[in-house]
């Protein structure tokens, strides 16, 4: 260990957390306990802050597929029938667990995804204890309905779990993921088997590892693999009765075609390019901050929810651009693990060339103009990572996929407009659906626009993100299903049986 090491406390927490990352490598959570894969084979797991292998994860295939699933197929026979508040017990025992170690989490979180400790994966971390703690709860709810029929005819409805969930969660928010995943599947009775993203499976498996201090062996299951191996065979197999996917549109769209033979359920939270909308009677100051907000810059712009289509007012495009130009060189870049840090790495090298290959397609642009960012930070402390500044750009036709596509990265587009009906129809013209903010004092413009906005999220003089009981979930290509609130919990994690009791004379 280098002296620096010794001295520095960011390297030497960093130190302690890649002890913990190596623990973790190569291991998945099966069965109640952490197993190693059938696979021999592993692929690397990468810091993204300074581009240094970190660890490894096993390489799953459907061998291991079908064995997490088997386990979880017999785990549900006993975990379904547990009275649902002593489940929901469980998962608040869970909760306790999980919150005991939640600097843990975050901090491993924050080393694999590059996503910043103290404005990202902290908070995460704290989002997913509630979570827990919300479905926890809600297992006492899942009440079907009596229907009048006729003296001695008892017609009710009861909700029944799936069987195993298999759970496919992307790298931008593992820990919120996770527990949005497997909290609900668990306390409607079903058992999970999650299949962790490439690039993040760490602190997923740490999680995993922390349930299984709680949960009976079996119930909550966690592997790791690549999307076309294992999370593909995860949809596929008989045995897997619901899923539930988080991540881009064209491999959601694959997942409904790979269980579209077995007519399973899917809940599919895909990608968003979502409108972000000033008005000439906003709060400049108020809007200014939600157009900071919803650039979502502790996740360095990698959120399905971030605005990233800004369309100001012609009226106050100088004094909210003024104060948002002023705002983001304000935020620190640097190390994730860093407490002085609030924008940390892009997730991989692959991503930050396709954040660049947007931004070159900008500059090519006639009319285009980089306002802010466009590049990489000059620091030599950050060479190594993927880290690139927030970058807003004027000017782009609404036709060009700069506008269009979910760039997934801190990429955003600014416009002008005069008239409401077309800005509207601007915001509405894009094959996703998924959440949108207006800022303005006109309440019937603040209902108009809400009546009449294609998106499943929609907010008016705030940005914030989905938490627990706040409903998430988009129309067109960014999904189908909700998750997050009780409705979600009962319509997508459990199926609906008619009952028809007739002790009537005959
Ligand atoms: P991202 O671009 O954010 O990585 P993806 O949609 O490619 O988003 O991946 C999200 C998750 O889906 C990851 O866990 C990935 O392994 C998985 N995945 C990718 N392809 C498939 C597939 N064909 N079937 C099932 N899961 C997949």
């Amino acid at each position: 260990m280098s002296t620096a090491r010794l001295i520095d406390p960011v390297l030497q927490r960093m130190e302690a957390v890649e002890r913990e990352a190596k623990r973790l490598s190569g291991l998945i959570v099966l069965d109640g306990r952490f197993a190693p894969a059938l696979t021999q084979e592993t692929f690397d797991v990468e810091n993204p802050g300074n581009g240094e292998i970190i660890g490894a994860a096993p390489r799953c295939r459907a061998d291991d597929v079908d064995r997490a699933v088997q386990v979880a197929h017999r785990a549900f026979a006993k975990w379904a029938r547990i009275p649902a508040r002593e489940r929901g017990a469980l998962l608040l025992k869970a909760a306790d667990r999980l919150e005991a170690e939640r600097e843990g989490l975050a901090q491993l979180s924050s080393l694999e995804t590059g996503n910043a400790l103290a404005t990202q994966t902290r908070g995460e971390a704290t989002t997913m204890v509630d979570i827990f703690r919300f479905f926890a709860g809600l297992a006492g709810e899942l009440k079907g309905v009596t229907v009048p029929r006729a003296d001695g005819v008892f017609l009710y409805t009861k909700r029944e779990p799936l069987g195993v969930v298999g759970a496919i969660i992307p790298w931008n928010a593992p820990l919120m993921q996770t527990a949005t995943k497997t909290a609900a599947a668990l306390a409607a009775g079903n058992t999970v088997v999650l299949k962790t993203a490439e690039q993040a499976p760490l602190a997923v498996l740490k999680c995993f590892e922390i349930l299984q201090s709680v949960l009976p062996p079996g119930v909550a299951n966690a592997i790791s693999g690549f999307g076309e191996e294992a999370g593909q065979a995860l949809c596929e197999h008989p045995l897997v009765r619901k899923v539930t996917f988080t991540g881009s549109s064209a491999v959601g769209a694959r997942i409904l075609h790979a269980v579209a033979d077995k007519i399973v359920p899917v809940t599919a939270e895909l990608g968003g390019k979502n409108p972000n909308i000033v008005m000439a009677d906003a709060d400049i100051e108020r809007a200014a901050k939600g157009v900071i907000a919803g650039l979502r810059l502790q996740r360095q712009g990698q959120s399905c929810t971030a605005g990233t289509r800004i369309y100001l007012h012609d009226d106050v495009y100088e004094p909210v651009m003024e104060r948002v130009l002023a705002a983001i060189p304000t935020f620190r870049i640097g190390n994730p693990l860093d407490d002085a840090t609030q924008v940390g790495s892009i997730i991989s090298r692959t991503q930050r060339d396709r954040v660049e290959r947007y931004v070159a397609m900008a500059r090519k642009t006639p009319g285009a103009k980089i306002l802010i960012g466009g590049e990489r930070p000059s620091d030599p402390e950050l060479a190594n990572g993927y880290f690139y500044t927030t970058t807003l750009i004027e000017g782009v036709p609404a036709s060009s996929p700069v506008c269009r596509d979910e760039i997934f990265g801190p990429v955003a587009t600014v416009s002008r407009w005069t008239d409401f009906e077309s800005v509207l129809a601007e915001a509405n013209d894009s094959a996703f659906g998924l959440a949108a903010v207006l800022w303005t004092e006109n309440l019937r413009a603040a209902f108009d626009f809400v009546d009449r906005i294609e998106a499943g999220f929609v907010q008016v003089n705030q940005f914030s993100v989905a938490e627990a009981n706040i409903e998430y979930g988009g129309t067109k290509l960014s999904g189908t299903g909700r998750e997050l609130s009780a409705e979600s919990l009962v319509n997508h994690f459990t199926w609906p049986k008619t009952v028809i009791v007739n002790t009537a004379a005959q």
